[in-house]
């Protein structure tokens, strides 16, 4: 059984760096490409199989078609999506509903759960992760007040970080930033604060109502516990409800057991190779069901999940 290795989709974003160009060889040229969708089934970004049995093949479709492939899990749509990405400039701050709230006013969508493994960031960049108000009142008008220093909370960031962004969590990256995101296959944010910058002339459009309605208070850090040593060279980073999450450092050969139904990958620096097929830096991938033990070798940095 092969690893079924995916063709990111590329998106050109106002706020895009350079990175996923120059650091990590992907195949394109154009400026400002500010996310790599590196598996995805979301119809915004349908990754393409690249080789082996199933080549040009969809995500969407092969999840659909061969569902014994993903353990035959009964989730209706590929239940994660793997970005990276890259922030030139500041983010504006956003929030995400949860399954209840986007179910009820977004037409029946999935909520929003999502976490942040941050691959590198400038010195003295910060990153916005909750908010100050002390409860669901004082959100509201420091919002309506736009007090937005003593609203937003940021904090210092740097490469190795990780965090969990549970739906009603305010948070934005800043210029400087590149992480890896683990996401709930959706696509529903409400953008709470722009900076007040124009495109075009106009400011972008904003979800202050529906913002206000979703922003959990007062803010709880999310607790340190989940993230846990396994075995030499593999951290648990998180498990919650929609997936569980793992960094993996491969110093010469790890072998990686787990009992999931299948595996999202990403190399996200290095290169080596697993069970002898070879992995370069910003490959994604997936281990599907029944793979049997996986060995990994050579130098690399892996981001795991599963749902
Ligand atoms: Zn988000």
């Amino acid at each position: 059984m092969e690893i079924i290795r995916l063709k990111p989709v590329f998106k050109q974003m106002i706020w895009g760096g350079n990175k996923l160009r120059d650091e990590f060889s992907y195949d394109v040229d154009a400026e400002n490409i500010g996310e790599c969708w590196g598996i995805s089934a979301h119809p915004n970004g349908d990754c393409t199989v690249s080789g082996g049995v199933y080549d040009g093949m969809q995500l969407s479709q092969l999840y659909a078609e061969h569902r014994e492939l993903f353990g035959n899990i009964d989730s209706y749509v590929f239940p994660l999506l793997t970005k990276i990405i890259d922030a030139d400039t500041d983010l504006s701050i956003q929030v995400h509903p949860n399954d209840e709230y986007a179910g009820k006013y977004e037409n029946g969508s999935l909520g929003k759960t999502e976490c942040w493994y941050v691959l590198d960031a400038e010195p003295g960049t910060t990153i916005v992760i909750g908010h100050n108000a002390k409860n669901h009142q004082e959100v509201a008008d420091m919002i309506h007040d736009k007090r937005w220093k003593e609203f937003i909370r940021e904090i210092p960031v740097k490469k190795g970080d990780f965090f969990q962004i549970n739906p009603g969590t305010l948070h934005a990256i800043k210029g400087g930033t590149l992480i890896l995101e683990t996401q709930q296959n959706s696509d529903i944010t409400y953008r709470v604060y722009d900076y007040d910058r124009l495109t075009d002339g106009k400011p972008r459009p904003l979800h202050v109502e529906k913002s206000i309605d979703v922003i959990t208070a007062p803010y709880h850090e999310m607790c340190e516990e989940e993230r846990a040593q396994i075995s030499k060279g593999l951290q648990r980073l998180v498990s919650c409800n929609y997936y569980t999450v793992w960094k993996m450092d491969v110093d010469g050969y790890s072998e990686f057991a787990q009992d999931g139904k299948f595996f999202l990958a990403s190399v996200t620096d290095g290169s080596g190779s697993i069970n002898g097929e070879k992995l370069n830096k910003g490959e994604h991938f997936i281990i599907p069901y029944g793979y049997g033990a996986i060995k990994f070798e050579g130098e690399m940095e892996l981001i795991i999940s599963c749902p």
